[in-house]
């Protein structure tokens, strides 16, 4: 079983049905499914994304500066953090959140060794702001969290169940990988996650699992080691 993880959660998930905003239900059961495993002993740091709120890129292209724009972004997923650090907290998880960029009292300035503590005391930590730098994406910021805290994997939780051929949800001929390497997933241009967050994985040998999170108990399954998912590896 896995020690400390890293769950990277997409902030266009947390829209639900709804495909914009936050919606309730499906950030409740995210935070039931993290405390299922905070109860079991797992260290849970979390990056969640903003894609529900907003998008650097896609603001961008509608005019905006572009880095203004990926401020913007970042602000979003403090948004999404702060909603699920409330339900959390809810359900009597501890948790805290910790940002990129300075902006108590939303949440303490982020650094390596105050998110190990909390982690060493099992308070489950949300890594809030991405790498609190432009023109990066909150996967890269995962990545390189990942590497930060020393987590064991990171869980990339998305609404498919891993990673395919193709894009299934287009291609109804695509098949899944049941496990693929860094350099596979960038030769075959599978967009999964970006190439600069998988090309840091590959450089650091931080193995990624790639699942459905938007169903209720498989983060639970991915941790007792069920198969559900894609395994990206050196
Ligand atoms: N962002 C950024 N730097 C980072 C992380 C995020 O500039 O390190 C901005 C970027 O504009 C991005 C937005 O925040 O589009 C939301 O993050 P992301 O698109 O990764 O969210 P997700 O797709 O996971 O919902």
């Amino acid at each position: 079983m896995f020690k400390r993880i890293l769950l990277k959660l997409s902030g266009e998930s947390l829209a639900g049905a709804s495909k914009q905003g936050i919606d309730t239900e499906r950030l409740a059961e995210y935070a039931e499914q993290v405390k299922n495993i905070a109860r079991i002993g797992v260290q849970v740091g979390i990056v969640i994304g903003g894609g529900n709120i907003f998008r650097g890129l896609s603001g961008a292209q509608k005019g905006f500066d572009r880095v203004k724009g990926d401020q913007m972004g970042m602000l979003a997923t403090v948004i999404n953090a702060m909603a699920l650090a409330s339900a959390l907290e809810a359900i009597g998880q501890p948790v805290r959140v910790l940002t990129s960029i300075r902006m108590e009292p939303i949440g303490e300035l982020y650094s390596p060794d105050k998110a190990k503590r909390l982690l060493n005391k099992g308070i489950v930590v949300i890594l809030a702001g991405g790498t609190g730098a432009p023109y990066f994406t909150t996967d890269t910021g995962s990545s390189l969290r990942a590497l930060e805290i020393k987590a064991d994997v990171m869980l990339k939780g998305t609404r498919v169940d891993g990673i395919y051929t193709a894009d299934p949800e287009k291609d109804p001929t695509a098949t899944k990988f049941t496990e693929i390497t860094y350099d596979e997933v960038i030769q075959r241009g599978l967009k999964v996650m970006d190439i600069t967050a998988t090309a840091m994985a590959r450089e650091n040998g931080l193995p990624i699992y790639v699942f459905n999170m938007d169903q209720y108990g498989n983060l639970e399954k991915v941790i007792n080691g069920e198969q559900i998912g894609t395994l990206v590896k050196p």
